[in-house]
């Protein structure tokens, strides 16, 4: 009898695992739907910009004014998800030259990652290699420079207040948080110790400092880089921009408190007019295909969206979404 109940209750275990199991890889592949939001894609910059931007996914921008060309991040080689939770990543040449050419970029002057995370600050090394950028960053993301024998004359360390200028381009370094995630608290940094030398595990790309960036142009435009839906109550206080790049990856799993203080700490302190999410895209996926949202296992991009349009149209801010490739007006 008991023999019996025990064999019952252990077929009931495997089976409901092996429901749970098919549940998350079910919901590891579905993507959100884009279509609702085509509207929202900003035009080609128009002839004569004095500074144009392009977007390559996650949280990498290229601004350029013709002048001077920089980007943030730079991270092309989107390792697929099989491999980057079970097995080693590291760059991938060709995707990140096919990329570079799509971006028509020869010479850069700097690569920015926002902060340490392989999704942003993997490929840095391979790009500021390949064009003659100096990687500009905290002291992790110059442990990343060495692993992959970046000379010193193209490594740049930065600390919380620093700014840089590049061309007309004056760019501040402002200490932020990561969005807490089941990996990261949000509040504790993980530093990075010794040089990455790739390929090894993701985790090896550890946070590092989390930059929020402010961008300014002799021309007169104001950006802000949020890399990670993550702030720092006040510290962007007194900082004016036009537009915010927002880190939007996890926000439609936050609850409403969190989000109102991310769009406090991030638009409403900042005064933007304009708002342009990013990291939202499923950057599991290689960007040769058209960009998908974060599957719904990890995020929920149609919730993320429902919320900043609502907040955008009560502070009369205008939310837009980047176009693949393309330049555009920031
Ligand atoms: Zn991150």
């Amino acid at each position: 009898m008991l023999l019996r109940w025990v064999r019952r209750a252990a077929l009931a275990l495997a089976v409901l695992l092996v429901l749970a199991i098919a549940f998350l890889v079910v919901q590891a592949r579905r993507h959100p739907p884009l279509d609702d939001y085509q509207a929202l894609t900003l035009p080609p910059a128009p002839a004569g910009a004095a500074v144009t931007v392009r977007f390559a996914g996650v949280a990498t921008l290229l601004f350029d004014d013709g002048e001077t060309a920089w980007m943030t991040d730079g991270f092309f080689s989107r390792p697929g998800m099989r491999q980057t939770f079970f097995g080693r990543i590291g760059p991938d040449a060709a995707a990140i030259d096919s990329a570079l050419k799509r971006l028509g970029i020869t010479r850069l002057a700097a690569v920015v990652p926002v902060h340490s995370h392989y999704d942003h600050a993997m490929d840095s090394p391979t790009v500021a290699l390949r064009t003659g950028a100096v990687l500009i960053g905290s002291n992790s993301t110059m442990q990343i420079g060495f692993g992959a024998g970046l000379p010193p004359a193209q490594l740049r360390e930065v600390q919380p207040g620093d700014t840089v200028r590049l061309g007309k381009f004056s760019v501040s370094f402002i200490a932020s948080r990561h969005s807490p995630t089941p990996w990261s608290d949000g509040v504790s940094v993980e530093n990075i110790m010794a040089p990455v030398v790739p390929p090894t595990r993701a985790p090896a790309w550890r946070e590092g400092q989390v930059w929020s960036i402010v961008v300014e142009h002799a021309s007169g435009g104001r950006w802000l880089i949020e890399g990670s839906a993550g702030f720092i109550p006040g510290a962007l206080a007194g900082r004016r921009v036009d537009t915010v790049f927002l880190g939007v990856g996890t926000l439609g799993r936050k609850d409403d408190a969190y989000r109102s203080a991310y769009w406090h700490e991030t638009v409403q302190l900042t005064g933007a007019k304009r708002v342009v999410p990013i990291h939202w895209d499923d950057f599991w996926l290689p960007l040769d295909q058209p960009l998908q949202a974060m599957p719904l296992l990890f995020d929920d991009f149609g919730t993320t969206m429902a919320d900043l349009s609502q907040r955008a149209k009560q502070d009369g801010v205008e939310l837009r979404l980047p176009p693949l490739f393309t330049p555009f007006a920031p």
